[in-house]
């Protein structure tokens, strides 16, 4: 038997340039071991090189099915925007159908993002109207391709749309490649579009990234310009998203009610064991989790995903995951594909994968660091500081601008980072806080106080050797720039780590913030040093300028001190403990002004998206409190009462016996006194449940969730997990921390 999977061996090239490159890199040769399901040869070797892309519609595939005019206008289109001619849709259209239907697909959607942070898909089928003799062949128009109009009314829109215009229309973005996706309904052709309202205005995470990657090109293309780049037309921010997550069992993580609604716990007395060994980070991975992470890998490159380091991660159960980076747009996409790939592939191990930001107390939470860079389309990384950073005037008048912008503009960058899941992890001892700050590493933070103190850098420190002091291992030179784990915004060595993301969110809105606030200071430098009389001086001026007002956003030392805090509070660095008191930073006029100067947003979408995220707040907080009361009352509070009868038989039966009751009788005293705290607990919690869900929608009601039902709920919790670890295990109702983390 040959090889399994039999797809043509076209170079992959989509999104970025590096593909092809990425595929030799990543390919290896693995002998299989199928033998288990019998019908498989013992020796086949998975071939990454032949698999990768195989389920994608790459450049490679239109340049061969497309006639020569029309690839190039696609082509055209892609790399300088613009519409396809009706004329070509059509051509691409049946090239991608013919192709997908070789695939076996039978259906194709338009794959989009709207504002519920996943994704969104109708399936059509490519039949059509069987002609006289009742035969049928298989169709797809360009204007199918082009454009969808699924009814939107179920899509939250923050008011900008009401249900009787429900119209909403998805476009397809040419920049990000048609992909068929293989799940229980059969090859699907997913087409990834944009979804806006019938009078155009944005309903989802895409379109205001795409509008704001422009926006930062053509800024960072003045910018370039200045210093004699002419043959860069745009540039292009990269993206990196490296992904945690948790796996637990299946059939346990199903008998947890917090589980299936929440996806956390809501519940759950720390395990004797935590993450305090530091025996899990890194740690060799075990083979049903091995067994998972193949079968992933496998699943990502046939979708063009360059699926590249996996590790476990620091807290018992939890994995990372990372692609290399790509084009936002397509690294949006792709981390939407990672995450439903993780989820789908969890449920053929008999596992469950949890993308929650938070889904055990007391060990480390999930995020999601997005690395972020910008180049030129003709290869110039922005972000590359070179040898001698201190001397790259281009380098630093970036690295000026982005202070600027993160000092500007961190509340809305923390804003973008927000979710309700995150607010369980920021600021706990293994996020960032919810302050905004820069690292830089020691080399770079005092190139910028050499600039800020004499408007000239002439030193650099050196990363100097590392001595091994072993004779046959090689001395290294030091990186420059060290990590530093706790900053939200990293400078690690050519790009900028956004390390406050949340785990189970998109992407879309963090890449778009951060494209918007560095374009803004673009715009802004470029229109100063286009006029200025020397160019010279006015750019060492305006580096000097932008440091000095801006040198207060570098923190190099540790964000999880509390003197952190303090001192970022005698800065005046913004600190926003939670999501809904990050909403409003979208609607100022600061925020206004910068996505309305650059076509981003609206001041409409804007105050829509407000809207969106105080529903949101509110509809989870309530499925969370709900799920808390129906656990508390149809399942702990009951076994806890079967408990207390047991103690009290024990008592009673002991007694008689003329045993000594002490132990029985102390247990059921404090078991029957946390009962009755727990059930206090649960009725108040159900009055403010009650009293919010009966509230208007909007930021009143998510400031009630946030204040009173999020408290309610952490008071229930406390008496029922310290039940937790008095009762006896036989009557705990469902899995415990021990049982779910350990036991994979
Ligand atoms: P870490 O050591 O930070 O955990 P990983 O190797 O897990 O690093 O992930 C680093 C991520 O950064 C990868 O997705 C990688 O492709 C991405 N990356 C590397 N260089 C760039 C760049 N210039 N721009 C954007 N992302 C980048
Ligand atoms: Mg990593």
């Amino acid at each position: 038997m040959h090889i399994l999977y039999n797809v043509s061996s076209v170079k992959a090239r989509i999104g970025c340039r590096d593909i092809g490159k990425t595929v030799r890199l990543i390919a290896y040769g693995k002998e299989r071991n199928r033998s288990r399901k019998g019908n498989r040869s013992m020796s086949e070797v998975l071939k990454v090189e032949e698999i990768f892309a195989g389920k994608v519609f790459t450049l490679g595939r239109m340049k061969e099915r497309l006639p020569k005019n029309v690839y190039k206008e696609v082509r055209k289109v892609m790399d300088q925007g613009g519409e396809l001619s009706l004329a070509t849709a059509d051509v691409v259209a049946k090239a991608m159908k013919d192709w997908a239907v070789e695939n076996g697909a039978t259906h194709y959607t338009h794959w989009f993002q709207p504002l519920t942070g996943i994704t969104a898909e109708k399936h059509d089928a490519f039949v059509t109207h069987p002609d006289e003799d009742g035969r049928m062949i298989m169709e797809f128009s360009g204007k199918e391709l082009i454009k969808g109009e699924p009814d939107a009314s179920s899509f939250p829109s923050g008011g900008l749309r009401a249900t009787f215009e429900a119209r909403g229309y998805t476009t397809w973005d040419i920049t990000s490649p048609a992909f068929i996706k293989e799940t229980a309904t059969g090859p699907t052709l997913c087409i990834p579009t944009a979804f806006c309202s019938y009078t155009g205005e944005a309903l989802d995470k895409k379109t205001p990234l795409l509008r704001s990657m422009e926006a930062l090109s053509r800024q960072a293309i003045r910018i370039v310009r200045l210093f004699g780049n002419t043959e860069a037309k745009k540039v292009v921010p990269s993206v990196g998203a490296e992904q945690e997550y948790f796996l637990v069992d299946a059939k346990k993580a199903l008998q947890r009610e917090d589980i299936i609604f929440s996806g956390r716990t809501l519940f759950g007395a720390p395990a004797p064991k935590g993450q305090e060994m530091d025996d899990h980070y890194f740690g060799v991975i075990r083979e049903r989790i091995g067994g998972f992470m193949h079968d992933v890998n496998i699943e990502l490159w046939k979708l063009g995903v360059t699926s590249k380091t996996q590790h476990n991660e620091a807290a018992p159960a939890q994995h990372e995951v990372a692609p290399i980076y790509e084009s936002a747009n397509v690294a949006v996409d792709h981390n939407q594909l990672v995450m439903e790939t993780l989820k789908r592939v969890a449920g053929k191990h008999g596992l469950r994968c949890m993308l929650h930001e938070k889904p055990f107390a007391g060990v480390n939470g999930s995020g999601k660091h997005n690395n972020w860079s910008i180049t030129t389309d003709n290869g110039m990384n922005l972000l590359e500081p070179g040898q001698t950073p201190n001397e790259n005037i281009q380098f630093l008048l970036v690295l000026a601008c982005i202070m600027k912008a993160v000092d500007t503009h961190a509340d809305l960058l923390r804003q973008s980072a927000s979710n309700v899941g995150n607010d369980q992890r920021l600021g706990g001892y293994e996020a960032p806080p919810a302050i905004i700050s820069i690292f830089l590493g020691e080399q770079l933070e005092d190139v910028v106080a050499q600039l800020v103190e004499t408007g000239k850098a002439d030193s650099l420190k050196e990363g100097g050797m590392l001595r091994t002091g072993v004779s046959t291992l090689p001395d290294f030179v030091k990186d420059a720039t060290d990590r530093n784990r706790t900053s939200p915004f990293a400078f690690t060595g050519n790009k900028f780590e956004f390390r406050m993301v949340g785990s189970a969110d998109s992407i879309g809105s963090p890449n778009t913030t951060l494209n918007a606030i560095v374009a803004e200071a673009f715009c802004e430098a470029a229109d100063r040093l286009e006029s200025a009389e020397d160019f010279e001086i006015a750019v060492h001026d305006l580096i000097k300028e932008y440091m000095t007002k801006h040198q207060r956003i570098i923190f190099n030392g540790n964000g999880y001190a509390k003197e952190w805090e303090e001192e970022a509070a005698r800065r005046g660095l913004p600190n926003i403990p939670s999501m809904v008191e990050a909403v409003d930073t979208l609607t100022t006029p600061k925020s206004i002004r910068l996505f309305e100067k650059f076509g981003i947003f609206t001041e409409a979408e804007l105050h829509s998206r407000a809207e969106v995220l105080y529903e949101t707040y509110a509809k989870t907080v309530n499925i969370e409190a709900l799920t808390m009361i129906d656990m508390a009352n149809k399942q702990i509070i009951p076994a806890v009462m079967k408990f207390a009868k047991s103690l009290a038989d024990t008592s009673i039966a002991v007694q008689q016996a003329g045993g000594d009751d002490f132990v029985s009788t102390e247990l059921l005293k404090t078991v029957t006194g946390k009962l009755t705290e727990a059930k206090k607990a649960a009725n108040a919690l159900l009055e403010a449940e009650e009293h919010a869900s009966a509230m208007a929608q909007g930021k009143e009601q998510a400031f009630f969730y946030h204040d009173k039902v999020v408290s309610a709920m952490e008071a229930l919790r406390k008496p029922a997990d310290e039940l937790e670890k008095l009762v006896d295990k036989e009557y705990w109702p469902f899995p415990t921390y021990a049982d779910l983390l350990f036991e994979v």
